[in-house]
């Protein structure tokens, strides 16, 4: 029986596995501090699960236009009109089953086999993996290690072939926190019209920028960059709503008839409940997400400061999204119950095993010999669950 190449070299989600695990072991009875998955603690706001019941009551529980309702793809535009200065027309909008969908639809219809995407690492999991799911390659421009994993035209600049597509940009950035600034994003912009690239701005996280004025999409720094980009966003993060599974993209008329095209026959429209519920977030008010951000913020401060005072760990404030990304190669090496920990997949292992606490070990986004800790669950969790770690690092000998 085949499996095929492709199929063969997809490795599954570590975030969702790791998530998988966690819930597990909590069902199991065990007091489990998870700082695996990004995904808000937060219940979705009433008004929006409001909204997806009153839809059920009128009936919208049929096929929707393929790439979403007319209705939350005009929401989705005004919002980028009014929140990005961004102008498109509801037919450059494809609604899909989260951001995660709108990512892999958009590499299927960017590249032939062998297309390379610049990805900058450390990055989110999924990215390498879907480009080769969609037939292309993966190719990384460092970011600087010793500059808090900041990225560099320079970087990017020396990865590009004549094979280079697109690249794939996300700020602020799973898992580094980091987030572009104005002058790097006009420098990428520079390169990708001189090498003739789409742009994929993962904006997922857009929300959850903490310091300084907020930073524009690369979209919008002018016409020429704003045809070469494919825009992505969605309602997971910023209105609590990940298991709804409505993700979005804005894209030049053509792509995102192309991408229309695919998703028809692919999977069809994304839930019509949850395009109801997603309109009510989109439109609503918006006050609930500035809470749950102002909250974030002094979580992301209570974590960072509980991490960086444990020896061995290296961790600095992150300006945006909601994870740490920790350097625990100050404790790699050393012994917990005779276990030797010499990688950060050990490190995750032991650390779920004996004190459960999970977090996700940077390789999976291919920065080895770091953590990623989500901020997105309570403070008393957060502090219950570092002082574990804490513990746990003045154990190992
Ligand atoms: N991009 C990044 C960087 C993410 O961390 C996530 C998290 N799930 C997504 C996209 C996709 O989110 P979703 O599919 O839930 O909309
Ligand atoms: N994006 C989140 C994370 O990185 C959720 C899980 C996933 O889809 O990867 O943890």
């Amino acid at each position: 029986m085949q499996i095929s190449k492709r199929a063969k070299q997809v490795t599954g989600s570590l975030t969702l596995a790791i998530d998988a695990k966690a819930k597990a072991m909590i069902a199991e009875g065990v007091d489990v501090v998870s700082f695996g998955a990004g995904e808000p603690d937060y219940d979705t706001p009433k008004h929006i699960r409001e909204a997806a019941i009153a839809a059920m009551e009128r009936g919208e529980t049929r096929y929707t236009p393929s790439s979403g309702t007319l209705a939350l793809r005009k929401a989705v535009c005004e919002k980028l009109e009014k929140r990005n200065g961004l102008s498109y027309e509801p037919s450059q909008i494809v609604i899909s089953s989260g951001a995660k969908h709108s990512l892999y639809n958009t590499v299927c219809a960017i590249l032939e086999e062998g297309d390379e995407v610049i990805i900058l690492p450390p990055a989110w999991v999924s990215y390498p993996e879907m480009v080769k799911m969609a037939g292309g390659v993966p190719v990384y421009a460092k970011c600087d290690e010793n500059n808090r994993f900041a990225v560099s035209a320079d970087a990017i600049r020396s990865v590009v072939t004549e094979k280079t597509r697109a690249i794939m940009l996300n700020s602020p950035c799973n898992p580094t926190g980091e987030v572009i600034p104005y002058e790097i994003l006009l420098e990428i912009a520079k390169i990708a019209k001189e090498y003739d690239l789409w742009i994929i701005s993962d904006e997922i996280y857009e929300e959850f920028a903490y310091d300084g004025p907020a930073v524009p999409s690369i979209a919008t720094l002018d016409e020429e960059t704003k045809g070469r980009t494919i825009l992505i966003n969605g309602v997971s993060k910023t209105y609590a709503m990940t298991g709804w599974r409505i993700g979005y993209l804005a894209a030049p008329q053509e792509l995102a008839k192309a991408i229309g095209n695919w998703q028809s026959h692919a999977t069809s429209n994304p839930n019509s409940i949850a395009q109801a519920a997603a309109l009510a977030a989109i439109s609503g008010p918006q006050d609930c997400v500035g809470e749950m951000v102002a909250e974030f913020d002094e979580r992301r401060k209570i974590m960072q400061g509980m991490l960086q005072a444990i020896d061995g760990v290296n961790c600095p404030l992150p300006r945006g999204a909601f994870y740490c990304l920790a350097d625990i190669r100050g404790l790699l090496g050393k012994s917990y119950n005779g276990k030797v920990i010499t990688t950060d997949d050990e490190f995750a292992a032991v650390l779920l095993e004996e004190k459960a606490v999970a977090v996700v070990p940077g390789s999976g986004f291919m920065a080895p010999g770091y953590i990623r800790l989500s901020y997105a669950l309570g403070r008393e969790n957060i502090v219950k669950g570092i002082t574990r770690i804490a513990e746990f690092a003045k154990e190992l000998v």
